[in-house]
């Protein structure tokens, strides 16, 4: 039975979109078709950007309710989500080949977590302060919402990332107009449907799906006023040009090719686990993967059999198993991409010690074994470009100095991680490395600590307070002095 869906969510309510046009889904472990939706057209972009825009000026509307009045919709909305989480997890799942056990947690249960701390954090503390001036007046610093939010996601982890931007801006009071990828569009609908069981008022959200076109077109569109954009960095940089010969303020979460630092005391085989989700997860398609792993030269021997041996004893398959550690890429594209990049590793002279085909017994589906490069040189191609598929680049280093400037000579600086027997070693390695966040002996996301790049990954932050704040404007307001005398 496939998912088809006929209608856009714009306004509030189910709307017939503007051309019969649809965008068909296929299942990455079969290649079947899964179901459909309507593809967007300008006019439907137009209807969603004017219904945002009409419930975001609205007097009594979204933007000026009580925070704690947007806590109680946004509350009804996480646990509209969480009635729909195995399924939201099931059709990610198929969709774009993510483990299951992995979309039950990033899929399944981060979207309420992140709306009720968004909501909380607004409701719970002061969205203003007065301040005592240096003139003999004082001043009223209020924080507003920015407008009409205009959000572009990719498919990897599409509705953790749908949330990561969605819970900040509604919690401030921003509507938002949602463009999911095309590959992942059936669990945008499915959250549509969580959205309406919420009752969440008319405009509030708005989902429209479609490609780059219809993308570049939101993000263009007169009635946005700010963009939130998560994928490739191409795509950034043409958005990014856009927003600002618009002085549009925009967050930008882009590539990325972080360095996994193996320091010489790592006991690697006992953090193997927290190894594997911090470079492989999700088939390695997560921006933040630390798919450069910096091994040192005098256990370098030991770290290539480590994690060759990682890499060679994944369970491959199925990705609605719940033993399953890789799934198939999300599409034939994608795989081509991934391929081609090995076929690269292979040309620069890099030493392949596992993987590099498609496995055996994997004929349906978009299947490709985890691979490892050792001796990677990181001036290779391999070693600069991110390939976005389950491909490792083992590169050795002499001294923690060589490492540090190994992992720093790159154009991203997104995730990383350093593995240690000496935590304080670690942290102060972690310090010298230029990115946005970096984790030791692990790499764990937590929603109060911000996440973003630096340089090729991105401009902007996303999670913690910090995260909000980009979502709200500053307005100051001179008190009369008069009035304080
Ligand atoms: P992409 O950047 O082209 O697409 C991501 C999203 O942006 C999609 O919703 C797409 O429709 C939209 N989009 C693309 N171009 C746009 C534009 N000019 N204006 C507005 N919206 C636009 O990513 P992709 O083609 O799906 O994947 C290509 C590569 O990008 C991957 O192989 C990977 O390296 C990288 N990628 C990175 C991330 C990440 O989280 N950093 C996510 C997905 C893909």
């Amino acid at each position: 039975m496939t998912i088809d869906y006929t209608q856009l969510y714009i306004d509030g309510r189910w709307a017939d979109a503007s051309t019969s046009a649809t965008i068909a889904v296929h299942a990455a472990a079969t290649e079947e078709r899964l179901g459909s939706v309507p593809e967007a057209a300008e006019r439907d972009i137009d209807d969603a950007v004017a219904a945002a825009r009409h419930q975001f000026d609205d007097p009594d509307g979204w933007s000026r309710w009580e925070p704690a009045r947007r806590r109680e919709a946004l509350e009804r909305f996480a646990v509209a989500l969480e009635k729909r989480a195995e399924e939201t997890a099931r059709r990610v799942s198929l969709q774009n080949g993510m483990p299951i056990a992995v979309a039950q947690q990033f899929e399944g249960g981060f979207p309420a977590l992140l709306l009720r701390y968004y909501a909380g954090l607004v409701a719970d503390s002061p969205q203003e302060e007065t301040r005592q001036g240096m003139l003999g007046g004082s001043a009223r610093v209020i924080r507003e919402p920015i407008g009409v939010v205009g959000a572009i996601v990719p498919w990897n982890v599409p509705q953790g990332i749908t949330f990561l931007k969605l819970a900040p801006a509604l919690a401030a009071g921003n509507t938002v107009v949602l463009k999911p990828a095309p590959e992942t569009v059936l669990d945008a609908m499915l959250m549509a449907e969580a959205a309406i069981e919420a009752d969440l008022p008319p405009g509030v959200l708005n989902v429209v799906p479609g490609g780059r076109e219809i993308g570049a077109y939101l993000v263009a569109h007169p009635d946005i006023d700010k963009v939130s954009f998560t994928g490739s960095t191409a795509a950034g940089r043409a958005i990014a040009e856009t927003c600002g010969r618009l002085l549009r303020p925009v967050t930008l979460e882009l590539g990325g090719k972080s360095a996994a630092i193996v320091l010489d005391d790592a006991d690697l085989a006992s953090t193997i686990e927290s190894f594997f989700a911090a470079t492989l997860l999700n088939n390695g398609q997560i921006c933040w993967l630390g798919t450069r792993v910096l091994a040192p030269r005098s256990r370098y021997d030991q770290v290539v059999d480590i994690v060759t041996g990682l890499a060679s004893s994944l369970i491959i398959g199925d990705p609605l198993q719940p033993t399953t550690q890789v799934g198939p890429l999300v599409s034939a594209r994608q795989r081509d991409r991934v391929e081609s990049y090995i076929a690269k590793g292979r040309d620069e002279g890099a030493r392949l010690t596992t993987g590099g085909n498609r496995p055996e017994g994997l004929d349906q589906g978009w299947y490709l074994q985890p691979t490892v490069f050792a001796d990677v040189d990181n001036g290779h191609t391999i070693a600069q470009e991110e390939i976005f598929g389950p491909v490792l680049s083992l590169i050795p280093y002499s001294d923690e100095d060589e490492a540090i400037r190994i992992a720093n000579a790159s154009d991203y600086g997104l995730g990383g991680s350093v593995w240690t027997a000496d935590p304080e070693r670690g942290e102060a390695v972690a310090r010298r490395v230029r990115t946005g966040s970096i984790g030791i002996n692990a790499y764990v996301n937590d929603p109060v600590a911000p996440f973003g790049g630096v340089r090729a990954s991105g401009m902007g932050r996303e999670l913690g307070p910090e995260a909000l704040h980009s979502y709200q404007v500053l307005k100051t307001v001179y008190l009369d002095p008069s009035a304080q005398a």
